[in-house]
């Protein structure tokens, strides 16, 4: 369907222009775009285009980004699902799906075929066996392996995985003809803070008194998704005080908001481990 060409939240599409920093990131699924736009030019020579490519890093750092802006940049339909939704699932349910959504995208090509958290599915086998709901896991993941297998190398289709638990991934994702490619991104340093914070920043009304610069010195440690959070909380703080611009201090309360957030989060992550 056309809806899933564009962004789903926003039907916006995604460009290399929206993904801030991630420079070797962004190098290395250029040449993924270059496979989907000119496959020709790499199969004449006898090459062979990747099947998949993994994402590897934390969380909000713009894996999804970047594999929105891969299918973005070559103009091409984005399917994605998430290994999330397949905890939990009735018998047989988990394979049909992966079935269905490789079928969808078969038809499709070429296109980019997006797996968010791809460690929900594709940890290592064997491990507690006999669960029903671990079982199911496997058939899952046994049949994402068949799909791929299952495909051409050059049938158009490039499978895009996030994880930031590439420790756990089961080892036969990774074989050739899989995803044997992996591309790191990592959390940002201040220069590329200073450049997400610019991408964020764009659609604000904003005072001359909010710098980057200063923004990206205030918030180590933030990952490209806080610092989206960070925008758009201090927006909704000054329109809260009936300004008409957006002021430092928004964006400064804002960022102590998020600060407090994430400790919030981390004391409940390092209670529960
Ligand atoms: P998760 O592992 O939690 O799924 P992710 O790595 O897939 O996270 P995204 O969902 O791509 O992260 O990022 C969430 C949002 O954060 C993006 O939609 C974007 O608004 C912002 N963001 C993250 N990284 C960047 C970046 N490098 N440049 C610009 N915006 C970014």
């Amino acid at each position: 369907s056309k809806a899933k060409m564009f962004d789903r939240e926003s039907n916006i599409k995604v460009n290399f222009d929206d993904v801030a920093g991630l420079e070797e990131a962004k190098q290395e699924v250029e040449e993924i775009v270059e496979f989907l736009k000119k496959p020709e030019k790499f199969t004449e020579l006898g090459g062979k285009i990747p099947k998949g490519a993994l994402l590897i890093g934390p969380p909000g750092t713009g894996k999804t980004l970047l594999a929105k802006a891969v299918a973005g940049e070559a103009n091409v339909p984005f399917f994605s699902m998430s290994g999330s939704d397949f905890v939990e699932m009735f018998v047989g349910v988990g394979a049909s799906r992966v079935r269905d959504l490789f079928r969808k995208a078969k038809e499709k090509a070429p296109c980019i075929i997006f797996i968010d958290e791809i460690d929900a599915i594709g940890r290592a086998r064997g491990k507690n066996a006999g669960f029903s709901s671990n079982d199911e896991r496997e058939n899952t993941l046994n049949q994402l392996l068949t799909e791929m297998d299952g495909f051409a190398s050059n049938s158009g289709v490039i499978i895009l995985a996030a994880t930031n638990r590439a420790d756990i991934l089961d080892r036969a994702l990774m074989r050739a003809g899989r995803f044997d490619r992996q591309i790191h991104v990592e959390l940002p340093d201040l220069n590329e803070r200073i450049d997400i914070f610019k991408v964020h920043l764009r659609p604000l009304r904003l005072k001359e008194d909010v710098s980057p610069e200063f923004l990206a010195k205030q918030t180590p440690g933030f990952s490209g998704a806080d610092i989206a959070n960070v925008c758009n909380e201090a927006a909704l703080i000054a329109a809260r005080r009936n300004k008409k611009l957006v002021e430092k201090e928004d964006f400064i309360d804002a960022v102590d908001r998020i600060v407090g957030g994430l400790e919030k989060k981390n004391k409940i992550i390092s209670r529960d481990e």
